[in-house]
């Protein structure tokens, strides 16, 4: 280009010859047909319309035009110039045409689709579990009762017989709640078992008594593979007049037929000491895997029983007449057995869950595999 000049003809202005204005127009209407997408435009509309452009810096010069070549250069260019805004325009408003029918296809929302495409969530199997063994018990004539997981003293220790001096108490084990100022003293702990959900039964009504309590109890263990403070247990207690180890024998046996299934399903009971119960046992189920066959049979080892052909489940025995009394109920008319067992543990055999903490994370990847469980 040239800037302006009064020494050579203005005329002779080589970017004004009607030639090369025309190439450039043509240039232009080239390279808009040529831009194949709104960014191509764009930057084909900055390099033939913008300030840099050819047609720009021609029509610069046409200031220096001596007046009688001004407006024959002036009709020039600016027919030109108003020949490329219309193309680009024509072809702006075609590829955006052609942009809005893509998105129409591309981001069509299908109505007919299944709606129901977030994955279901699946419940924590130690609910499910909970709820399976009390609908065992519910068959059986029981009711499910709850209570509260801050509870007295008295009804966590004292009335089952756990006198102030024995090791369950200490702070190795239990939760102890302090009152509002914050001291310690204050009688009241998170229940470290169910059992407290029995003594308030028999407080409140009168026998023949048959309860199952499914609830959240506290230890202070850490969190470990096969630890954790909070976990859950299912006590059981009958109250009646004339009820014996046998009654609570075939409570159990029937318990884990209807838990495991199938046939030769039992249960054996060993001696124990528990001091709200008297008789106490300790309750091993046949193994469900091997039904103790791996016992002696080297060509057949279980891993589930370790070969040993029981599988120890939780401790039973008859209510102890102490225990009874303290509740109101005359342990010369009645009788009463009970029977106590932690959730997690059963999840763990029953289910070769080897990680305690796999139950408390709240890992959707642990629990969706048991969501067809119902
Ligand atoms: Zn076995």
């Amino acid at each position: 280009m040239s800037a302006p000049n009064k020494s050579y003809d203005p005329v002779e202005v080589e970017a004004l010859k009607p030639e090369e204005i025309e190439r450039m127009r043509d240039e232009a209407l080239a390279a808009f047909a040529a831009a194949g997408d709104l960014d191509a435009l764009h930057e084909a509309k900055v390099a033939h319309t913008g300030p840099a452009s050819p047609l720009a810096l021609a029509n610069r010069e046409i200031g220096a035009l001596p007046p009688h070549a001004k407006a024959e250069a002036g009709k020039r260019v600016g027919q030109a110039r108003g020949a490329v805004n219309k193309a680009l325009a024509a072809r702006q408003a075609e590829l955006e045409a052609e942009r809005d029918a893509r998105v129409l296809v591309e981001e069509a929302v299908d109505v007919t689709l299944p709606y129901d495409r977030v994955p279901a969530g699946a419940r924590h199997p130690l609910t499910t579990l909970m709820e399976r063994i009390e609908d065992v018990f519910v068959g059986m004539g029981y009711e499910v009762a709850e209570g509260p997981e801050v509870e007295s003293e008295w009804l966590n220790f004292d009335a089952l017989n756990i006198a102030v001096d024995h090791p369950a108490r200490g702070e190795q084990d239990t939760f102890f709640v302090a009152d509002a100022e914050g001291r310690s003293g204050s009688g009241v702990v998170l229940r470290t078992h169910t059992s407290p959900v029995q003594v308030r039964s028999m407080l409140d009504r009168e026998p023949p008594l048959y309860v199952i309590c499914p609830g959240r109890v506290y230890r202070t263990d850490e969190l470990d593979a096969t630890h954790t403070p909070v976990f859950h247990q299912v006590e059981l207690l009958a109250v009646d007049e004339g009820l014996t180890m046998a009654d609570l024998k075939g409570t159990l046996d029937h318990m884990v037929q209807a838990l495991f299934g199938g046939e030769g399903m039992k249960t054996r009971l060993r001696p124990n000491f528990f001091p709200f119960t008297e008789p106490s046992a300790e309750m091993d189920m046949v193994c469900y895997v091997c039904r103790g066959e791996s016992v002696g049979n080297p060509e057949r080892p279980c891993r589930t029983c370790s070969s040993e052909g029981w599988i120890e489940l939780g401790g039973c025995g008859m209510v102890n007449p102490k225990v009874l009394t303290a509740c109101g109920v005359d342990p010369e008319k009645y009788s009463g057995f009970a029977f106590g067992f932690g959730i997690e543990r059963m999840l763990m055999f029953r289910h070769n869950v080897e990680d305690m903490r796999d139950m408390v994370e709240g890992d959707v990847r642990f629990t969706r595999p048991f969501g067809m469980e119902i």
